[in-house]
């Protein structure tokens, strides 16, 4: 039995389910189906990671800020892992193995910095929180938080789980027998709501305790990862690999919390510190925090998440990032690092497969006055194929 003590602390950013028997039925309909990923596959990940944190090899952790169920059909899924596949061999073919991980099949849920958002005629409805949650469209029907949502969450996931086996037996297939032992997909998204996450919860057979089984790999957000609130708490009762945001506010206490109650009981690299302090901040940030680890700073997996301390906004008004800002927060990332004999473990990045046109290539871009003619992300800003690549490249680079 799974106690369920992590329901019962603080956490921030949950919905407002409107009607609790609903929500109750749905957390014991969670309870009652398969695990959508296997605590195997999850330990073949930690396995990865502890190359990771030992400096042989990095992470390309990519995909949509918030996946829509109605972009989440095979077709779709297996593009977005071509992409990151993709990614990983502009690194490969410097040498360096590269662990694939989608932020894809299940990142259907997003922490928001306001409740409601006002529409043009001046009403205010509910603001979006992922598909998991409400639907995208602006009206306050749309907007009614429904967990019936989280089994439509499952079931996507499920058929994005299905959609990248296909694609693995395919590619295997195609590849001259040999071919078998193609790089995995591993599928991972922000650990945000807890009713399903904990409805997730799966004895871990080998390890003992329960994981995640939600996703190979799981993070817990800058806006949840108060040291005393629940998502903490569940990060540390899993076995999974996870992740935590860090963004410019962290204190060294927080992070030697972090890392003293969430590295233990994980392989070295299970636990992965995905920075995320923008462009301007991370050199005054960053090395303060390293230091102040000392030698726990050797057993976690650095990634750096350049898109989320670098968003700015256009003179139209749109959410956009810049490029050359996010290289310039990998370069910097990846100097700290090496300054005190750290790894650079990888990216963390918001990316689309289709050539939409959401960031821009450089500052000059902010001040034009045109609206972008593809803007689709459902949130945050994501690099395009042709973007993301530069990007990886650039990286590649400095390793
Ligand atoms: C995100 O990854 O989409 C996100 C909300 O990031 P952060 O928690 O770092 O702000
Ligand atoms: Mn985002």
């Amino acid at each position: 039995m799974i106690p369920q003590a992590v329901l019962e602390i603080t956490a921030a950013h949950q919905p407002d389910w409107p009607v609790p028997a609903e929500l109750a039925a749905v957390r014991r309909e969670l309870r009652a189906r398969p695990p959508l990923v296997d605590a195997h596959s999850c330990h073949a990940l930690a396995g990865e990671l502890e190359f990771v944190a030992r400096g042989e090899a990095v992470v390309i952790q990519a995909g949509d800020c918030a996946e829509l169920f109605a972009d989440s059909a095979r077709h779709r899924v297996q593009a977005k892992a071509s992409q990151v596949h993709q990614l990983c061999e502009i690194v490969e073919s410097a040498g360096i193995p590269a662990v694939r991980i989608g932020r894809f099949a299940g990142q259907f849920a997003k922490p928001r910095s306001c409740a409601t958002e006002i529409l043009a005629d001046g009403s205010e409805i509910p603001v979006y929180r992922g598909d998991a949650v409400n639907g995208l469209a602006p009206t306050a029907a749309a907007r009614r938080p429904d967990p019936a949502r989280l089994l439509t969450a499952y079931d996507f996931t499920a058929r994005g789980l299905d959609a990248l086996f296909m694609r693995q037996l395919l590619l295997s297939e195609g590849s001259s027998g040999i071919g078998s032992m193609l790089a995995p997909t591993y599928i991972s998204h922000e650990a945000l709501l807890l009713d399903f996450e904990h409805g997730l919860l799966r004895p871990d057979p080998a390890r003992g305790g329960a994981y995640a089984s939600s996703a190979h790999l799981v993070w817990i957000g800058e806006r949840t990862r108060q040291l005393d609130h629940a998502h903490l708490a569940f990060a540390e009762r899993i076995t999974n690999p996870v992740g935590v945001k860090i963004g410019p506010g962290a204190t060294p206490e927080e992070l030697i919390a972090i890392v003293d109650r969430l590295a233990a009981g994980r392989g070295r690299g299970g636990l992965i510190l995905i920075i995320r302090m923008g462009a301007q901040k991370i050199a005054d940030r960053l090395p303060t925090l390293v230091a102040a680890l000392g030698s726990r700073a050797g057993q976690v997996s650095w990634l750096c998440d350049p898109m989320h301390g670098n968003t700015r906004k256009t003179s139209t008004g749109r959410k956009t990032r810049v490029v050359t800002e996010i290289q310039a927060e990998i370069e910097q990332f990846c100097r700290i690092l090496r300054e005190r004999r750290l790894h650079p473990g990888g990216l963390h990045l918001e990316t689309s497969p289709d050539p939409v046109t959401e960031c821009l290539d450089t500052m000059a871009g902010l001040t034009g006055s045109r609206e972008p003619d593809r803007y689709e992300s459902a949130c945050d800003p994501r690099l395009n194929p042709v973007q993301a690549e530069q990007v990886v490249r650039h990286f590649t680079r400095l390793l």
